[in-house]
């Protein structure tokens, strides 16, 4: 007799990355030279989880009764308006319209997204190359999951056509969009892509209610500053609901202590007070509250000005870090003619092919680790130190056109 109920029966129980990279981990153990691109965390040159100083410095020095206590369920009222300006002080119509949860990670926020933007059985959208716990949060959340095509010879009208059969069918909307260092192709996106994209969404928005999720996790790697560009999004709010998924993860080197946040920015004011509301009953419904050291930390590390600009500092040291890999990359990814979007920064790039699983086998073969995908790999530059890129590129150069 079997207690599970039939849907979950057949559950993958390992992440297919973590599983991966433990296999990558345990051939280097016994003494093998192994190339890992497959975790999504930034590490050193020597092959070390970089950790920012400031950033470590600031969880340390949190008073134990701060770990101890609980959090307010929707956050410290200190860390959620900390997370707004860090987010919007350029954008200051949409900070004033702004409402904010704390959440374990940008995960979190996803969560809450789909849960409270769609109805049970509803469909998410999002692009066809997506970052895959997207599908496992609709998932579990009994939402499914459509994409477009991302790399369309015209991306805005692939996102029109889904985005009208979506609204047609379900009478709303909530399309997820990974930008900058999109996860995992490394795309950014330009602001004329941007423009097109918003001119259709706000185009549907006039007949449903449509919601646009920002996922920023990774937008302190960009090679351009998004802050200064998130004016564009003022534009269309009378028509888009515009929600942030924040993570501390990258941002302050800390994924494992599950900092983040859902931002909505909603002009009605009654229409944001209900959504604070559902945030905050997503949030009891859920993990109840998040750990209140962490959003201790993270709060002192956006206020305290000595403390933020140290972090600054530190983290553009990194962000220097990773641009030489990516420069290291497309300089030699070039001449081996691999096919891969434009990629100026960020943890991630994503090589085509016409078998993702084949030639990361091959590959694997070689002691280089890779992510499959269905017609690519994915391939993580953040854990790959510079020295590394020219045995990277020689494992990737049969998929070279
Ligand atoms: N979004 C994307 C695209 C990611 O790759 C990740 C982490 O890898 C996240 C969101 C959320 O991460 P976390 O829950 O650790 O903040």
């Amino acid at each position: 007799m079997l207690h599970l109920i039939a849907a979950h029966q057949a559950r993958p129980g390992d992440d297919p990355i973590f599983a991966l990279n433990k296999e990558a981990s345990e051939r280097r153990a016994r003494g093998e030279t192994i190339v890992n691109a497959t975790v999504g965390a930034l590490l050193d040159d020597a092959g070390k989880l970089a950790v920012l100083p400031t950033a470590a410095r600031a969880v340390h020095e949190v008073p134990p009764a701060e770990w101890a206590a609980y959090a307010p369920i929707s956050g410290l009222p200190d860390f959620l308006r900390a997370v707004s300006d860090d987010l919007l002080a350029r954008a200051p119509v949409l900070r004033e319209c702004s409402v904010a949860a704390a959440t374990p990670g940008g995960s979190g926020a996803l969560h809450h997204a789909i849960k409270n933007f769609l109805e049970p059985g509803q469909t998410l959208l999002t692009t066809n190359f997506f970052w895959g716990p997207y599908q496992t949060l609709a998932d579990e959340s009994d939402r499914k999951l459509a994409t477009f095509d991302m790399f369309a010879p015209d991306p805005a009208a692939a996102l029109d056509r889904a985005l009208g059969a979506i609204v047609s069918e379900q009478k709303r909307a909530l399309l997820f969009v990974n930008d900058p260092c999109h996860n995992p192709t490394g795309y950014s996106m330009t602001d004329e892509e941007w423009h097109a994209f918003l001119e259709v969404i706000a185009s549907h928005g006039k007949n449903a209610p449509v919601t646009l999720l920002l996922d920023v996790a990774y937008a302190d790697y960009g090679a351009r500053d998004f802050r200064a560009s998130l004016g564009r999004f003022e534009k269309v709010l009378d028509r888009v609901q515009i929600l942030f998924a924040y993570s501390a993860s990258k941002a302050f080197t800390h994924y494992g202590l599950r900092v983040g946040a859902i931002v909505a920015c909603t002009p009605d004011q009654k229409e944001r007070a209900a959504i604070d509301a559902a945030f905050g009953y997503s949030c009891r419904g859920t993990w109840s509250n998040c750990v209140r050291g962490g959003q201790r930390a993270v709060t002192r590390l956006l206020t305290d000005p000595e403390l933020s600009a140290a972090l600054k500092a530190e983290r553009d040291d990194l962000k220097s870090l990773l641009l030489r890999r990516v420069a290291a990359f497309n300089a030699r990814a070039k001449d081996a003619k691999l096919r891969y979007p434009r990629y100026e920064g960020g943890f991630f790039v994503t090589v085509f092919c016409e078998d993702g699983p084949k030639e990361a086998a091959r590959m694997r073969e070689m002691g280089v680790y890779v992510v499959p995908q269905k017609k690519a790999v994915r391939v993580a530059l953040c854990g790959v130190s510079e020295a590394e890129i020219p045995r990277l590129v020689e494992a990737l150069a049969p998929l070279g056109a």
